[in-house]
């Protein structure tokens, strides 16, 4: 059975998919999953299953299936503003959506990369992003506030963000040259927090990143509230079992995804 966050997460295992909510999100009336291993669903582009993977899934929440919006991400910095369901092709160089419309599924995938959801419920405006260690690095979590704020006046106390599971820091290993852009990204953090020495292998010293704590510290530092960060607490390496890791999977490996709609 999957350790989680159970204060903030609950597991639906459904007929048609397994997934992850965030009870403050439903409370708020807002659709929205991750989704767990089941069966063959796999999210990935291209693979033989990604329509049928996304027909359970909206057919399990009751979601109306042309809604759905998919970027490609690129582990860029890029988050885009949608006001109605465009193609993926439209999306090429994008890892973030934002939208306050109510006809319109955001999604991201991953497996180990960060996925967030991002809400606001005065100005009603949701957003989904994608931010592996390229994007965290490009502070993508920060960048979707500051658009939050310019595109839709969003006031940052007012916005909740949600960490949905991901590799944790036990298990991002990185060596010397990821580990010294870290530190030149990030010197204004204490580093202490954000990277741990791990052990020499073929003598050559490891180093461990914690991507959520960057992403949560890019998140106080935008001024969003440390009370309306929720993180499932869910290491996608860990919990192999449910949730698709490329580091667990290997090669081909399959994505999970977190779809969100108002
Ligand atoms: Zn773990």
């Amino acid at each position: 059975m999957i350790n989680y966050n159970k204060n903030e997460v609950e597991v639906v295992n459904g007929e048609k998919a397994n997934y992850l909510i965030f009870k403050k999100l439903r409370k708020q009336g807002v659709v929205h999953a991750y989704a767990l291993k089941k069966d063959d669903l796999d999210f990935s582009f291209g693979r033989p299953n990604h329509d049928l993977s996304y027909d359970m899934l909206f057919e399990e929440l009751g979601i109306e299936r042309d809604t759905l919006v998919e970027p490609v991400q690129k582990h860029t910095d890029v988050v885009r503003c949608i006001d109605k369901v465009i193609d993926t092709s439209e999306l090429d160089e994008v890892d973030g959506l934002l939208t306050n419309r109510e006809n319109i599924t955001l999604s991201s995938k991953n497996a180990d990369c960060i996925l967030l959801f991002f809400y606001d419920p005065v100005k009603k405006v949701i957003g989904d992003v994608h931010s592996g260690w390229k994007g965290t690095f490009k502070k993508i979590a920060l960048k979707t506030v500051q658009k939050m704020i310019d595109a839709y006046k969003c006031n940052p106390s007012d916005i909740q963000v949600y960490i949905c599971p991901s590799i944790r820091k036990d298990h991002f290993e990185v060596d010397e040259d990821i580990k010294e852009l870290c530190e030149g990204i990030f010197n204004y953090f204490n580093l202490e927090d954000i990277i741990f020495k791990g052990d020499i292998v073929d003598g050559k010293q490891k180093y461990y990143i914690d991507l959520v704590q960057i992403t949560k510290k890019l998140l106080l530092e935008c001024k969003v509230l440390e009370k309306n960060i929720i993180d499932s607490e869910i290491c996608s390496v860990c919990e192999q079992e449910e949730v698709h890791s490329a580091r667990a999977e290997g090669e081909n490996f399959k994505r999970g995804t977190a779809i969100i709609k108002l």
